[in-house]
């Protein structure tokens, strides 16, 4: 059987599915990943641009390293792994989706249940009164200084959750919860390397439940799987062909 026909077959039998998408959706859009062939973390020292020690010792490297990738979203479109996401919410099959990324992507295309396991910057707080900015009021900022400063000296930090700093609780909760009533999750585009938010999908898995996980590269749950399909876009023009 065509991967595209199991795929039709696996999400007409399941009535609860699940959506875990990571940086590999956003690639069809433009935005780069971070552990794919031409990802970010193949650049020296991009590691620290979202560590937390790091951003209170000079968060002029936060601010230099996500002038595109961060501040330069708001000139970016959803593409068809989201569209396809939003069609099958609106048909009442997808209840959610759990997303590592920080793009505000699924939500532009049009999809109502996201938990952002890694936060957004969709809003900013500084580090030192607590104070928030909205996105736009940051980007506002950015064209006046390369670093976003409080009134009180501080300095504002998205609420992207950064390495050394715990993930979102309500978020975390959601996703799990959104996990474990799934008989079907789509793993997408996410190389399922960062934990713990890499474990959502095994959540599905202890309770009967079937994955899939379209990827370009091999994940560590590819065993588990009841279908791998490499090709994202393949993944999304079967979804949104289909009646
Ligand atoms: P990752 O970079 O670790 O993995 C992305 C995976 O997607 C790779 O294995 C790559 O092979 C695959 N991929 C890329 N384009 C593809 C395509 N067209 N078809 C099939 N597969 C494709 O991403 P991750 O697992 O999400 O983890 C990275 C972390 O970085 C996350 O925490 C996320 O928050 C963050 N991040 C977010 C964004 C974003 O918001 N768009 C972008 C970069 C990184």
């Amino acid at each position: 059987m065509e991967k595209t026909e199991r795929l039709l077959e696996l999400l007409d039998k399941a009535e609860n599915v699940a959506a875990f998408t990571g940086a590999g959706v956003s690639t069809l859009c433009g935005i780069p990943d971070f552990r794919g062939p031409q990802g970010l973390y193949k650049q020296p020292d991009a590691e620290r641009i979202f560590d937390i020690d790091w951003f209170d010792e000079d968060p002029s490297i936060y601010y230099k390293g996500c002038a595109e990738l961060v501040y330069g979203l708001k000139n970016y479109q959803p593409g068809p792994v989201h569209f396809a996401l939003a069609k099958l919410e609106r048909e009442g099959k997808l209840k959610g989706i759990a997303t590592q990324n920080i793009d505000m992507l699924h939500q532009k295309a049009g999809s109502s249940v996201v938990y952002e396991v890694h936060g957004s910057p969709i809003l900013h707080h500084c580090r030192r009164c607590g104070d928030e900015k909205s996105f736009a009021e940051i980007c506002a900022m950015l064209e006046k200084e390369p670093v976003a400063h409080c009134a009180c000296g501080g300095v504002y930090k998205p609420d992207i959750t950064f390495f050394g700093e715990s993930l979102p609780e309500e978020a975390f909760e959601g996703a799990i919860k959104l996990a474990s009533e799934a008989d079907l999750i789509l793993v997408l585009g996410s190389s399922l390397t960062v934990q713990p938010a890499g474990s959502i999908p095994l959540y599905t898995l202890r309770r009967g439940g079937k994955m899939v996980i379209v990827n370009a590269q091999s994940t560590p749950l590819d065993g588990s799987a009841a279908l791998l399909m490499p090709d994202l876009k393949e993944f999304a023009e079967t979804i949104l062909d289909r009646r």
